[in-house]
C-alpha cells in the first residue's frame, strides 16, 4: 500500500482525555484544568464507552487527544492502552496510533508506557520557544522542556514524532520566529504543524482581544510569516500537504488525512465526535457528566444528528480542500453524499476556478479539485461562497 493510502472503507478511533495542568489562553478544546479529579475513574468510563461503541473495532488508525493525553500517569496510560487493545484490536489493525504529549508531563517513564503499549507516532505541543510566548499563552513547559520530551521519544525509540508550533503572536519578530522554526527543524522530526494564532468565541485570549487588553496579529503579517514558515519547511524537506501541517516523504498523519478525505471514525470521551453510517454524533462535553452517565450505564450521548446531503457535501468539501496538494476527489465526494459537486456547487464552483482559486485536475477517468496558491490565501473566503445556503440543491 502506498504510504498515504488508506482504506476508503476503514474505520479510525479517537479517545479523547480532557485534562491539562490548566488551561491555555487561546484554548478552545473540550479541555480542563486537573484540579483532582479521579483519572483512573475517567479511565474506565473510557474503557466503558469502548466495550459499547468500539468492540472489534478494528480500526485503521488511532489517536490520543484532548486534553493532555500525556497528562495520565505512566501506569494509567499503560492500562489505557492494553485495555484498549483488548476491547478494539487496534494493535493488530492500526496503522498509526498517535498521541498527543505536552512537554511537562512527557517524560522518560510516559515514553516509555507509550511505546511499550503500542503507539508509534508522538505529537508534542511545542508551540514556541521564546520565554514570554510561552508565559503569554500560560502554557506550562519552557524550551529545555520541550526539548527534553523530544529527546524522550527519541530514547525509547519513536521514529515519527511531530512538533506543534504556534505564530502570529502579536508583534512576533519575524526573525524570532524563524529561530524557533529552525531550532524544531534541527531536532528532525517527521513533522511540523505550523498554526496560526487564532482568536476563538470564549476563550481567555479573545477576552483580553476584545477589552484591548491584547492587539491581534495584522492579517498581512499573518500571510507573510505564514509564507516565511512554507519556505523553510520546503527548504528543510517539509512538503505542504495540508493548509497547516509539513512531513517528510511518506510521513504525513494518516489519522488527519481520514478526516480531512472525509473517512468514518468512532471517537470516544467526553466532547469526542464520531461520523459513521451518514450520522454525526457528539458525546456530553462535561468530564463528570460523561462519567456519571456510564456509570449509570447509559450512552454519554448529546446530540445525534444525520445531516443532508448538501451538508455532507459541505462538510466534505471543507474538509478535502485544505489538503493543498490532494483536493477533493470527485469520485468520493459522490460515493459521499449522492451529488456531483460540480453541479451542486454551481454557479459557484465555476466562478471560482474562473477568478483563479480552484483548480480541477483529471486524470483518465478520475477528476480531484484542489485550492490554487492563491485559494489558500483565501480559503475561508471559498469555503463561504460553498457554504449549505448558497448551494443550489
Ligand atoms: S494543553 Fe492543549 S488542550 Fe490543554 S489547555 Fe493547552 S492547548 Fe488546550
Amino acid at each position: 500500500m502506498p504510504a498515504h493510502a488508506l482504506d476508503e472503507d476503514g474505520v479510525s478511533l479517537y479517545v479523547h482525555l480532557p485534562f491539562c495542568v490548566r488551561k491555555c489562553r487561546y484554548c478552545d478544546f473540550n479541555s480542563y484544568a486537573w484540579t483532582g479529579q479521579d483519572l483512573e475513574r475517567h479511565v474506565e468510563a473510557l474503557l466503558v464507552e469502548a466495550r459499547a461503541r468500539a468492540a472489534e473495532l478494528r480500526p485503521q488508525t488511532v489517536f490520543f487527544g484532548g486534553g493532555t493525553p500525556s497528562f495520565l500517569p505512566a501506569p494509567l496510560l499503560a492500562r489505557l492502552l492494553a485495555e484498549l487493545d483488548a476491547i478494539t484490536g487496534f494493535r493488530g489493525s492500526a496503522r498509526e496510533v498517535t498521541l498527543e504529549a505536552n512537554p511537562e508531563s512527557f517524560d522518560a517513564a510516559r515514553a516509555a508506557a507509550c511505546i511499550d503499549g503500542g503507539v508509534t507516532r508522538v505529537s508534542i505541543g511545542v508551540q514556541s520557544l521564546r520565554a514570554d510566548v510561552l508565559a503569554a499563552y500560560d502554557r506550562v513547559h519552557d524550551a529545555a522542556t520541550a526539548r527534553r520530551a523530544f529527546e524522550h521519544a527519541r530514547a525509547v525509540g519513536f521514529k515519527r514524532v511531530n512538533c506543534d508550533l504556534i505564530f502570529a503572536f502579536p508583534g512576533q519578530d519575524p526573525q524570532a520566529w524563524r529561530e524557533d522554526l529552525l531550532e524544531v527543524i534541527s531536532w528532525k522530526p517527521e513533522h511540523l504543524s505550523c498554526y496560526e494564532l487564532t482568536y476563538e468565541p470564549g476563550t481567555a485570549l479573545t477576552k483580553l482581544r476584545d477589552a484591548g487588553r491584547w492587539e491581534g496579529e495584522e492579517s498581512q503579517r499573518c500571510q507573510e510569516l505564514f509564507a516565511m514558515t512554507a519556505e523553510l519547511c520546503a527548504e528543510h524537506g517539509y512538503g505542504a500537504y495540508e493548509v497547516s501541517a509539513f512531513a517528510r516523504t511518506g510521513e504525513a498523519s494518516l489519522h488527519n488525512l481520514a478526516y480531512w478525505r472525509s473517512l468514518e471514525w468512532v471517537g470516544i470521551g467526553a466532547g469526542a465526535a464520531s461520523w459513521r453510517g451518514g450520522e454525526r454524533r457528539r458525546n456530553l462535553e462535561r468530564p463528570e457528566l460523561y462519567e456519571q452517565a456510564l456509570a449509570r450505564n447509559e450512552d454519554p450521548i448529546d446530540e445525534l444528528e444525520q445531516p443532508s446531503a448538501t451538508t455532507n457535501l459541505f462538510e466534505a468539501l471543507m474538509m478535502g480542500l485544505r489538503l493543498r496538494e490532494e483536493g477533493v476527489l470527485h469520485s468520493r465526494l459522490l460515493r459521499l453524499t449522492g451529488l456531483d459537486a460540480t453541479s451542486a456547487c454551481a454557479p459557484q464552483w465555476q466562478m471560482l476556478h474562473e477568478e483563479g482559486m480552484l483548480e480541477t485536475i483529471r486524470h483518465g477517468e478520475s477528476r480531484r479539485t484542489r485550492v490554487t496558491p492563491l485559494g489558500l490565501r483565501f480559503l475561508d473566503d471559498v469555503l463561504v461562497r460553498l457554504a449549505p445556503d448558497r448551494l443550489e440543491v
